[in-house]
Formats: C-alpha cells, structure tokens, sequence
C-alpha cells in the first residue's frame, strides 16, 4: 500500500513531498492543502516520508516480504539499542550476496560441495 496521510494531524508543512526520493506526493506550499498520492506505484517503501513527518501524519503499510527486513517506516530511526539488530541483517544480506556470487544461482553452499566431490 502506497502512503496514506491523515488530513487531520497535517500541517501542509511540505517536508514529505520534500524528501521523497520518488517524487510519489504533489504538494503547492502557496495552497494549504494535504499533499496529494499523485504516483503510488513509484513508492519504493523506503519509510523517509513516515519517519520524517513532524507531526506523525503519514503512515505506509509494507508489502510482506519487506516485514524480514528492520524498516524505519515500521520501528522508527534506528536507536543504540538496534544497532546489533542491525548488524546482525547486513551480516545476513552480505553472506546471501557472497553466496549467491560463487555459483550465480543463489544455492550456496550446495556448489561448494559439488566441487568437493568432484
Ligand atoms: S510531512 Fe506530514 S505534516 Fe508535513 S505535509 Fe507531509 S503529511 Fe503533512
Ligand atoms: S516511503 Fe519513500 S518512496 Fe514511498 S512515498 Fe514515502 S518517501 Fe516516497
């Protein structure tokens, strides 16, 4: 689901129309108006409109397999206290990207122990 603002915790402030690296809102800050959803298919869920809002306006609903992943648009900006968590994710991408390189098919380990028997 593409991000949904609540026009009553809205100040026409502009900041997520701003930082949306998409360009997914449209916003005239002349009119005192909600920014409007103009391009919901261009939002790559990346959580800066919600986390950056000042007055906690915009809300994002992730597709579910963006639930594995630790998104600031679901816990908010990571604190000391998730930056382990955090770790422990990039450790998990990286070794999927280190194992999918050696044979190209994403099996891992299984090439290692083909070659072994060979
Ligand atoms: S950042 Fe929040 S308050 Fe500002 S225009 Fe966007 S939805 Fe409204
Ligand atoms: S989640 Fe990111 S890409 Fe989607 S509307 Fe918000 S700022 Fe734009």
């Amino acid at each position: 689901m593409p991000p949904v603002i609540d026009k009553d915790l809205c100040n026409y402030c502009g900041i997520c129309y701003n930082i949306c690296p998409q360009d997914v809102f449209i916003f005239d800050k002349k009119q005192k108006q909600v920014p409007a959803i103009a391009y919901p298919q261009e939002c790559w869920y990346c959580g800066a409109c919600v986390v950056d809002c000042p007055r906690g306006a915009v809300s994002l609903n992730l597709p579910l397999p963006l639930h594995i992943v630790p998104s600031p648009a679901l816990y908010g900006p990571p604190g000391p206290e998730d930056s382990e968590a955090l770790k422990r994710a990039a450790d998990f991408s990286r070794s999927i990207e280190r194992n999918s390189s050696k044979d190209g098919t994403g099996s891992g380990n299984n090439s290692g122990q083909a070659e072994d028997g060979l």
